[in-house]
């Protein structure tokens, strides 16, 4: 039984873009509790066929989206399958060359990057046949499929999600910073006002990566939060080279 997923985002059948929850939250709060311009048109951000609901914020719990227990996803939506632990995603990238890494963050890159532009909601999935963010992991000798969770930049990097391992991407801006003999890789993300404000930074070693400080990336992480250095948390790679800007 996969438990009930939350989703960051969603598919807005309307005008065929990704929405974020923050702004079913907003409506909701503006509207007095009225969200009938999204209701029944939020979908699956990644197969886009599951229909989602909301529920909104109260003084316990944090809004959320999930999906409608009467619709399903398609067969290959990463949602269909309980999130990977850590020590399975660990166990799957000790299994991989630095080739095959790459390789794995690109394709999710190229997948979560374009989710909008895909306008047939049916076709869009089938031709991802082999997901990207779909791992297989042994359970007892037998073979069983996890997904790893991913993570927009462009949200709230929250306490919460510490430790776990995400694929974390998104369009960001990037700076060297020089740390004693080491290199951090600097990390800014596009606000709302359009503005690029700092989110996080990635350690990177003694390897100092070449950037174009005016360019925009697309950029993958595998990796996990660390709040040992203060309320602004750092992503620790799971490996030196899970990460992959281009
Ligand atoms: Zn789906």
């Amino acid at each position: 039984m996969v438990k009930r997923k939350q989703f960051d985002d969603f598919y807005f059948i309307k005008d065929g873009k990704i929405h974020t929850l923050d702004e079913v939250q907003e409506i909701y709060k503006k509207n007095n509790g009225d969200i009938s311009y999204f209701q029944g048109r939020m979908r699956c951000p990644e197969c886009k066929e599951a229909r989602l609901s909301f529920t909104h914020k109260t003084s316990k719990k944090r809004e959320y989206l999930s999906k409608e227990p009467s619709s399903s996803h398609l067969d290959n939506c990463s949602y269909n399958y309980d999130y990977a632990s850590k020590k399975q995603i660990i166990e799957y990238v000790e299994t991989m060359n630095d080739a095959q890494i790459q390789d794995k963050l690109e394709s999710a890159l190229n997948m979560l990057i374009n989710r909008e532009i895909s306008t047939d909601i049916n076709i869009n999935s089938q031709v991802h046949r082999d997901n990207p963010l779909i791992i297989k992991s042994s359970n007892g000798g037998n073979s069983i499929q996890r997904t790893i969770p991913r993570k927009s930049l462009s949200l709230w990097l929250d306490k919460e999600y510490e430790s776990k391992v995400f694929i974390f991407y998104g369009k960001v801006k990037l700076k060297v910073e020089p740390f004693k003999e080491f290199f951090r890789l600097l990390i800014y993300t596009k606000r709302k006002d359009e503005t690029w404000g700092y989110k996080t930074k990635v350690f990177r070693g003694g390897f100092e990566d070449e950037i174009d400080e005016n360019k925009e990336y697309d950029i993958a992480i595998l990796g996990y939060l660390d709040f040992s250095y203060g309320r602004t948390p750092e992503i620790k790679t799971v490996k030196f080279n899970s990460l992959l800007y281009r």
